[in-house]
């Protein structure tokens, strides 16, 4: 193993592997009750660990997944790291932030994947913190498949070597190897022991299953961690065939990269797109409905691409005594809040066709 080569690097072993790390948390996202929708008409509990509050560059899943990915990347000596995604990713967002916080620079490539949407989506939330973190943007079409994405990282990747710079890609196809899903091994065992300080009995993870790093890793993670907790992985872009296909090829990979191929079973993989809607970064009047929900009954903020969805799932779990078992539902906030703000005229139909106040059956 080579000595990281740099002093904020820190490596941690998972499994039978070694990885560098460099840390970009600073404390423990809570564990959290919610007071009000818990509870209702027979429904179980929900527990929400908040990983929205995962601090750097405004939060949420992907600081867990860039710890990683910046390690590695200062472990080989890298300058610059290289990332695709949406117009309003926060993957995205979260590296140029992470960029900073190593001393890194940042490219990132933004795929037109929303049709339909107005300047502020162009320009605000995630974007406008982009820009802000110092990034420099790249575009691709509305038509470009995952394949081009990572292609065109290539492409800026070969471009900044011919100037002598040493570049970082972040890849975003299940192919390719899933180091940031190393995050949620450690956040598995994290909220392992959160819960068992809460005494509660939890019996059902709701996840949101974009990337399918997130899934994949709190899957991996417990049952590394000797939990059969079932996780229930909520689609927010492909139908559940193909997000199960690609579930199951990056905990292959992942179980490959820390020496512990055993660990998930076919079973082990559990997805739903009862709560996709239209598609990504589109929402039903149900997904509105949770989104609202939690807001006007919890005071809690979800986003508008993919915790309205996967909120949706953990209300429909805490509301099916048969899976629930007399437990509780543990739901992960994945955060996305910055992108609040890019969907004002999305969320302005949602309150019109809401009306005021709470939301009768949520
Ligand atoms: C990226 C993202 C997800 C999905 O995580 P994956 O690891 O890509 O599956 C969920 N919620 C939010 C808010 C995200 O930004």
């Amino acid at each position: 193993m080579t000595a990281p080569a740099s002093p904020s690097v820190e490596t941690v072993r998972i499994g039978n592997a070694d990885f560098p790390r460099r840390r970009l948390i600073s404390g423990t996202p809570p564990l959290e009750r919610l007071a009000n929708l818990s509870g209702r008409d027979g429904r179980a509990p929900i527990l929400v660990k908040r990983d929205d509050l995962t601090g750097l560059g405004l939060g949420g899943n992907k600081v867990r997944k860039l710890e990683f990915y910046t390690g590695q990347a200062l472990a080989q000596g890298c300058d610059t790291l290289i990332i695709t995604g949406a117009v309003q990713s926060n993957y995205v967002r979260v590296t140029a932030a992470a960029a900073c916080a190593a001393g890194l620079d940042c490219h990132i490539q933004l795929e037109d994947r929303v049709a339909g949407m107005d300047a502020g989506y162009r320009t605000g939330g995630n974007v406008l913190l982009d820009r802000m973190f110092g990034a420099t943007l790249h575009h691709l079409p509305a038509e470009a498949s995952e394949a081009d994405a990572d292609a065109g990282l290539d492409a800026i990747a070969d471009a900044l070597r011919a100037k002598g710079r040493n570049p970082y890609v972040i890849h975003l196809g299940a192919a390719f190897e899933p180091r940031g899903a190393l995050g949620y091994i450690l956040a598995a065992r994290e909220i392992l022991d959160q819960i068992a300080q809460a005494g509660v009995t939890v019996t059902q993870v709701v996840i949101a299953s974009g990337s399918g790093q997130t899934h994949s890793g709190l899957l991996t993670g417990l049952r590394l961690a000797g939990s059969s907790l079932p996780v229930t992985g909520v689609c927010v872009r492909r139908d559940a065939v193909q997000q199960q296909a690609r579930i199951t090829q990056i905990c292959g990979n992942l179980g490959r990269l820390i020496g512990r191929p055993d660990l998930v079973g076919p079973d082990d993989i559990v997805v739903t797109d009862r709560f996709l809607g239209p598609g990504y970064g589109k929402n039903s009047p149900e997904t509105w409905g949770a989104f609202l929900a939690a807001a006007r009954q919890e005071g809690l903020l979800l986003d508008p691409v993919y915790t309205s969805k996967s909120f949706a799932g953990a209300l429909a779990m805490a509301d099916d005594r048969d899976a629930m078992a007399g437990g509780a539902v543990l739901y992960l906030h994945t955060g996305g809040l910055p992108a609040l703000f890019a969907y004002e005229a999305a969320i302005d139909e949602a309150l019109a066709a809401a009306g005021p106040g709470p939301q009768p059956g949520q």
